[in-house]
């Protein structure tokens, strides 16, 4: 497993230092409570691994993140009823990450609860879809 940070709450949380409601775990993830909850149910995944978020995280804990957000997710779903789940992650300040060790987000939604999570799908320019394209596959 990779360092602890020790100025890291979700490190702490792992080394069960700070205290949180935990879901699942596993030698690779910790699931929990979030305590800022969007609405009922909104949980995290993390490694356990210290990352700052998913461009720097190993891809073998990466692996391991998605199947237990499943489990997760069918316990919330089969608990909580929702309408439905969203998992989602943010890299970086725009992206509205403020704890930066890797997590993921899961939402249980609803039709009416106002997650700005929603875009319409207008059609792009596909000129400027491809410029982009070639822009990111020229450093894949
Ligand atoms: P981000 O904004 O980086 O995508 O998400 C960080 C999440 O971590 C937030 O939803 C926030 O509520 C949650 N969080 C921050 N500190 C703690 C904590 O000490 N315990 C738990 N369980 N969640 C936390
Ligand atoms: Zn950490």
């Amino acid at each position: 497993m990779g360092m602890a940070n020790p100025d890291c709450i979700f490190c702490k949380i792992i080394a069960g230092e700070v205290p949180s409601l935990k879901l699942y775990e596993d030698d690779r993830v910790f699931a929990m409570m979030d305590i800022n909850p969007f609405d009922d149910g909104h949980g995290l995944v993390i490694t356990k691994a210290h990352a700052e978020n998913l461009l720097n995280a190993d891809p073998d804990d990466l692996a391991a993140v998605l199947p237990a957000a499943q489990k997760i997710c069918r316990a919330v779903e089969a608990a909580l009823k929702p309408e439905g789940v969203n998992v989602v992650q943010a890299n970086g300040p725009a992206a509205g990450q403020t704890v930066y060790h890797f997590h993921t987000h899961i939402f249980p939604r609803r039709r009416d609860d106002g997650a700005m999570l929603n875009w319409g799908h207008t059609p792009g320019d596909m000129g400027r879809i491809e410029a982009v394209y070639n822009k990111i596959m020229a450093v894949m």
